[in-house]
């Protein structure tokens, strides 16, 4: 397959772990220039200087995506550093687990902060220099941006609110050779589920599935290149994913059950 990457300027927010930082080192060994955003601005330069001392190209901005002035900084970081933007991916994201019942509100609105409200800061500082390289537009949703997880009101609300977006996006940008896609990992070995969110807004701090049996963030970052490179609207990543996307159209009420019965299987489910 073209890479479809090399000599690109392609900005990744939530690059500090897991899957944004496996997509930095594994693009910028495909020859790209990676922009790195998140709040960990220790990591982002270690990892920076690592892909040069490998003799990649990256760049590093201190990033709360929270914070629109943040997002703005990132975009004109890449743009002065190396010229422009072909690839932004909308990648930084916090989870949670609590259900609806339970869950106070503003770990809702801080779902939305980061995973919805850092997509639009990004994209929309973003938006000018895509159009002009005809490059993509990505965001990094999940399996719960298909179909409604249980115990992840806020999360799946605010994936669902990402593909609102960026659908709109692409549509408005349909005779300006934008490319906008919508990615949807499975469950992704990485730090999500132990900073995800609980009731009352503290931290996770554990895992409650088995990570050694899920994807790698490499995995995800390979596929995520292939739909790059296909300029694919929807990039679903394995059997998870698939079946979520198939069965949802032709028999969602059992997709429902599904998944309520999946995930009360975990340990410490809020529901049973
Ligand atoms: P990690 O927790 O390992 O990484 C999350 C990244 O987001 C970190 O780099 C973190 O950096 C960054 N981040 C969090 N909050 C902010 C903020 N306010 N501003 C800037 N950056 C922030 O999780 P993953 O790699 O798994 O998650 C990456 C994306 O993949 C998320 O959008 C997630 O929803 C999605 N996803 C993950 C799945 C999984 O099972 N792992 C499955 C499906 C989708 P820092 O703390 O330094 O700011």
């Amino acid at each position: 397959m073209k890479n479809a990457l090399k000599s690109k300027v392609v900005v990744i927010t939530g690059a500090s772990s897991g899957i944004g930082e496996a997509m930095a080192k594994v693009y910028a060994a495909m020859g790209a220039k990676v922009v790195l955003g998140a709040r960990s601005e220790d990591k982002l330069k270690a990892l920076a200087d690592k892909i040069t001392s490998d003799g990649g190209e990256a760049a590093y901005c201190a990033t709360d995506v929270t914070v629109a002035e943040d997002c703005k900084r990132l975009i004109e970081t890449a743009v002065e550093t190396f010229g422009g933007i072909d690839v932004l991916i909308c990648n930084a994201g916090i989870s949670m687990r609590a259900i609806f019942d339970d869950v106070e509100l503003s770990v809702l609105h801080r779902l939305m902060d980061v995973n919805f409200w850092g997509t639009v800061y990004c994209a929309k500082y973003a938006l000018p220099y895509l159009q002009a390289s005809k490059g993509s537009l990505v965001g990094i949703s999940s399996v719960a941006g298909l179909h409604g997880l249980p115990g992840r009101t806020g999360y799946s609300a605010s994936k669902y609110a990402m593909t609102g977006l960026l659908e709109t996006i692409r549509v408005e940008n349909i005779k300006k050779g934008l490319h906008v896609m919508v990615a949807c990992p499975g469950f992704t070995a990485s730090n999500v589920r132990f900073s995800a969110l609980v009731a009352d807004g503290s931290q996770q701090g554990s895992t409650p599935r088995e990570e050694g049996k899920m994807m790698t963030p490499e995995q995800v970052a390979h596929i995520v290149a292939r739909g790059i490179a296909k300029r694919k609207r929807l990039c679903l990543m394995e059997a998870e994913g698939r079946a979520t996307h198939f069965v949802k159209k032709f028999a969602p009420a059992f997709l429902d059950k599904m998944f309520y019965w999946v995930m009360s299987k975990e340990p410490d489910s809020p529901f049973k």
